[in-house]
């Protein structure tokens, strides 16, 4: 079946409204959607509204930025309540440090680029100013011709190490989980193959995962290679994980991967879905 679990709109870093990305997904042949915007549940309205006049099976998610140890980690939470009030205060309270974060960036790039108005150019490529983030960066700096692609400039500018990296304390790992689960959500530990930690720290942060509620990991992820899907094929079914599957989808053209990912798990795995959409 064809589905998408993991997904942003313009409320966040995708590039498409609420309204397109149901459209374009339907289009796709997707027969159940989540959309998972970081930090923010401002597109949500939107793409139900749309999902129900279009008949899609339609559910809220959100993406949670979790500082873990050293590490940021991505929580998603399914089938979210977004009118719960805990959910709604904790993710406004991980928001507000989203502009300063990006005015430090922004005075960090200027410095050593010699570009003018980075800050201001970035807010150009954002629809939703409290979101903030170093993809609106990518976009303005490849727009500026200072890289030709979102790769390009992560790899140079904005990762951990790079002049335009500015640490960030987001929402700790039990804070995330007592949103999601307070909201009637189902977590998912998302696109695991990214994070740069061994197998034994994986299994730690997992352990942590689990004992405070979490019940599923992205198997199925366009940030995965066939053998990562191999790989936490193996985990999910060892540690009796939930599986769930979505593209991460942000925009067209920028390398990533489309909205719609087809989701057929190896045996013994349960799709998530089942615990919302049987
Ligand atoms: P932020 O929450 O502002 O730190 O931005 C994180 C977002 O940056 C992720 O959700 C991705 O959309 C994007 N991102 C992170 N690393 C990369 C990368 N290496 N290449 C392209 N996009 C990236
Ligand atoms: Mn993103
Ligand atoms: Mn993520
Ligand atoms: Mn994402």
């Amino acid at each position: 079946m064809r589905l998408d679990l993991h997904c942003h709109s313009t409320a966040s870093d995708g590039a498409l409204t609420p309204t397109q990305l149901v459209e374009r997904a339907l289009e796709r042949g997707c027969r159940l959607l989540s959309l998972t915007d970081h930090d923010c549940l401002d597109g949500t309205a939107e793409a139900a509204a749309r999902a129900a006049q279009l008949n899609l099976p339609f559910f809220a998610g959100v993406e949670i930025s979790v500082s873990w140890r050293k590490h940021t980690v991505h929580i998603v939470g399914l089938n979210i309540d977004v009118n719960n009030s805990l959910l709604i205060k904790g993710l406004s309270q991980i928001r507000q440090g989203r502009v300063l974060r990006a005015k430090q960036m922004a005075a960090e790039l200027e410095r050593r680029l010699g570009v003018k108005h980075v800050f201001e150019g970035a807010m150009q490529f954002c629809a939703n100013p409290e979101m903030i983030g170093r993809t609106h960066f990518a976009r303005f700096l490849v727009h500026s011709g200072v890289c030709k692609n979102n790769a390009a400039v992560f790899k140079r500018y904005l990762t951990e190490g790079k002049v335009g990296f500015v640490k960030h304390e987001w929402a700790s790992l039990s804070e995330a989980l007592s949103w999601i689960l307070s909201s009637g959500g189902v977590a998912v530990l998302a696109h695991p193959a990214r994070y740069k930690m061994g197998k034994s720290i994986l299994n730690q942060l997992l352990d942590e995962f689990m004992a405070l509620g979490g019940e599923a990991i992205e198997v199925i992820s366009g940030s995965h290679g066939e053998e990562d899907v191999r790989a936490f094929t193996r985990l999910a079914r060892d540690r009796s994980l939930l599986a769930s599957a979505g593209s991460d989808f942000h925009a067209l053209g920028e390398g990533g991967r489309d909205v719609g990912i087809f989701a057929e798990f190896a045996e013994g795995l349960t799709p998530v879905w089942t615990k919302f959409y049987p």
